[in-house]
């Protein structure tokens, strides 16, 4: 989809919710009542949808979880853990659906990754109840430095996955009853067109419901806290011979219902 009708929500709820998005999730089960009743008369403008920007630009918190599909964890040589390996991304690594992202030096890698939005918060959120916090899924794709990721002295999950750029996230947000079945979506991830990874978000270890109740058991999740759910098999570090990306690679991250991430690698050189 290229286009479609959008309604300005500032304006179409007199100010009632503002055109900041992050600030939406604040009120997102009053924005879920307006929503239903409150658009029928609402003007309706065409959006390109190449123009759209991060539609969570500022999270308080951001999760990311590791080996959470089997064939990836093969690859990478790795086993599944008993429980969620959890990491961050930044915040300050956020960046728009078409943003390029600046190779940093190192071996730059892709992991295309499905990406939840907490509506409302909690703590203590059983699984049963956990589709009740999600604002919507989005796509999100985690760039990784593997050389500091792995073989850095230390390693550095969190630190190599955050250069500025390496969250893309985009280019909507869905509402989890937009889906027949949310948690068994398509995704794929392809550079310069060949498509490099490609599996379902049903082939994850832990589900959408599961990773929101394990983070809740130990921290408190906020509207508009933003889960990266790990990566399915494909990656650069696991092919043989590895492969990773280099200046003018174009990486498109896409999952079933949603839309597409695209963003081109620019050489350190450019780096501003
Ligand atoms: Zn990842």
């Amino acid at each position: 989809m290229d286009g479609a009708d959008a309604i300005d929500v500032a304006r179409a709820s007199r100010g009632s919710f503002s055109a900041d998005p992050q600030s939406i999730f604040e009120t997102w089960a009053e924005f879920g009542i307006w929503a239903k009743t409150g658009l029928t008369d609402a003007p309706r403008e065409p959006v390109n949808f190449g123009e759209l920007q991060c539609p969570i630009p500022a999270p308080r918190q951001l999760f990311a979880v590791g080996l959470n599909y089997g064939a990836h964890n093969t690859e990478v040589k790795r086993s599944s853990s008993a429980a969620p390996v959890v990491f961050t991304k930044f915040v300050s690594s956020i960046s728009g659906p078409y943003d390029p992202v600046h190779h940093p030096g190192g071996d730059l890698d892709w992991e295309a990754e499905l990406v939840v939005v907490i509506g409302r918060g909690g703590h203590h959120i059983s699984v049963d109840a956990a589709w009740g916090h999600v604002a919507g899924l989005t796509v999100g794709q985690d760039f990784s430095e593997r050389v500091s990721q792995r073989t850095g002295s230390p390693p550095q999950w969190s630190l190599a996955k955050s250069y500025a750029g390496f969250a893309p996230l985009g280019p909507v947000i869905v509402t989890p009853d937009e889906f027949a079945r949310p948690d068994d979506l398509a995704i794929q991830a392809r550079v310069n067109g060949e498509i490099v990874q490609s599996a379902r978000t049903s082939e994850l270890i832990f589900g959408v419901p599961e990773l929101i109740s394990y983070l809740s058991e130990i921290v408190t999740l906020l509207p508009g806290d933003v889960i990266f759910t790990g990566t399915p098999a494909g990656t650069g570090i696991g092919m043989n011979p590895q492969r990773f990306l280099m200046a003018g690679d174009v990486v498109e991250t896409t999952i079933e219902g949603i839309g597409s991430l695209r963003n081109v690698v620019t050489a350190d050189s450019e780096l501003v």
